[in-house]
């Protein structure tokens, strides 16, 4: 158990988030225990409302819980001071989310760059171009976003989030904006970072077939896990969603 426990490359531990208080409170989260191996792809699902969101803001420490921590391999990152929890975002965790948040002004290298450049560090061509290479967009660094179909701007968005070459990459619905097509490229990228190169990846999403690419399906509903499938297919993902009434 210690040992599966420091091998994680990110954990939740009795998670709880409450927004508001007293009578309004929502409860979005009511104890979450969550360990991620490195190398593992897991898919978080669950009915609308069910604290996919926040789990995820939680683990990628973009959100503070209420009660409980959340370690990134042997630190706890949920009682860092803000700006060391910055730092440490930065070189531990990549997010992407649905809307792909590009900067449309800005060509796509920059786009790669910015979050890097906003901390104040520099961020290499090299490193760049390589993160646009292992997304399969070498050539389009000049490009703006707008010149890009939607697969190919969630790819820079993944780009940006890997460029620091982060333990765990997080993503909240990132082929709910894309048809089925697309999508698949998307995913396929996201299972290729997990086999080749040893990735961890958390994906919230809908979809049973986007989910059927991880090797786990975690299921969360009312703020709790209430399953955690190990390589479901998309049909047995779809009938335990039905019976959730998902
Ligand atoms: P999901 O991603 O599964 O749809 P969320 O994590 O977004 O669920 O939300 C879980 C619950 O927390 C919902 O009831 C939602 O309305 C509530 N919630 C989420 N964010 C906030 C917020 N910033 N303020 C108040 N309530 C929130
Ligand atoms: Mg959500």
């Amino acid at each position: 158990m210690t040992l599966l426990m420091t091998e994680s490359a990110a954990r939740a531990e009795g998670l709880h988030r409450e927004y508001g208080r007293g009578a309004a409170a929502v409860h979005a989260l009511r104890g979450v225990d969550l360990a991620f191996g490195p190398g593992t792809f897991t898919a978080v699902m669950g009915p609308s409302g069910s604290g996919k969101t926040t789990l995820l803001h939680c683990l990628a420490g973009m959100d503070r819980p209420t009660r409980g921590a959340v370690w990134w391999g042997g630190t706890e990152v949920s009682r860092l001071p803000e700006r060391r929890l910055a730092q440490l975002r930065r070189s531990q965790v990549g997010f992407v989310f649905q809307a792909f948040n590009l900067m449309p002004a800005m060509t796509v290298a920059e786009n790669v760059e910015l979050p890097g450049r906003l901390a104040g560090e520099r961020v290499g061509r090299t490193e760049v171009l390589d993160a646009l290479a292992r997304v399969g967009l070498a050539g389009r660094e000049r490009h703006r976003p707008g010149q890009l179909s939607g697969g190919q701007q969630q790819r820079v968005a993944i780009a940006r989030a890997l460029v620091s070459r982060p333990a765990v990459l997080f993503a909240d619905e990132p082929t709910g904006a894309l048809d089925r097509a697309t999508g698949h490229e998307v995913l396929a990228l996201l299972r290729a970072g997990v086999d080749r190169e040893g990735q961890t990846c958390v994906m919230v999403t809908h979809d049973p077939v986007a989910a059927a690419y991880a090797d786990r399906v975690v299921l969360l509903a009312d703020g709790r896990v209430v399953d955690d499938l190990d390589r479901p297919g998309p049909q047995s993902i779809t009938d335990r969603l039905s019976r959730l009434g998902g």
